[in-house]
């Protein structure tokens, strides 16, 4: 049996979503300043929040363009990719659990991604949902803020570190260059399983 269940995103988590996105913005909009994109203060951008003309259209352009889930760097210089490699030998078990909205050519490449960094055993391990308090788990590291509000998931949520959700402040947050990453996932699954 596992020690717990492990639930872990992918964009901005495992794969380098806004690396790449800045360099395509560069090349489409290059008199823009994508610097003004991210160092945003919240995840969602408007027009109000980020003073790029048509932001959010602009970002649509990029995040619709078939084959760009596929071309994303591993995160941390790969410490993500090797941080969850060392959880499933410790005997948690650990899904990557991303979404690929209505996209239907997203499904694939995300499974292209996990294949081509992970390999064959971690294909088995994605799932790919919209609604991620579908899945069961102890925890679900993810960047996105307010996962953790969801009523209805039986998972705790532990934040991302990124600049754009420096405002969550109630969960706990990691990041895969923070030495603390193994304690702090290790101590909520406690805290987790310790509350049911
Ligand atoms: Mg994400």
């Amino acid at each position: 049996m596992s020690k717990g269940r492990i639930l872990v995103d992918m964009d901005g988590v495992l794969a380098d979503f806004e690396s790449e996105l800045g360099r395509r913005w560069a090349e489409l909009w290059p008199d823009d300043d994508f610097k003004l994109y991210s160092q945003r203060t919240r995840f969602d951008a408007d027009q109000k929040s980020v003073a790029i003309p048509d932001v959010q259209s602009k970002f649509y352009q990029i995040y619709t363009t078939p084959g760009l889930f596929a071309t994303f760097e591993p995160i941390a210089d790969g410490r993500g990719l090797e941080a969850i490699n060392q959880l499933l030998t410790k005997d948690y078990d650990v899904r990557i659990v991303t979404s690929a909205g209505s996209q239907v050519h997203a499904f694939g490449e995300k499974a292209e991604w996990v294949m081509n960094h992970l390999g064959r055993e971690w294909v088995r391990r994605l799932v790919v949902t919209r609604d991620k308090y579908f899945i069961d788990g102890d925890v679900l590291i993810d960047d996105r803020p307010n996962a953790c509000k969801d009523e209805d998931s039986s998972w705790q949520q532990i934040i991302y570190d990124q600049p754009y959700n420096q405002q969550v402040d109630d969960c706990p947050r990691l990041s895969w260059g923070d030495g603390d990453w193994l304690h702090t996932i290790e101590q909520t699954v406690a805290q987790v399983q310790a509350s049911r």
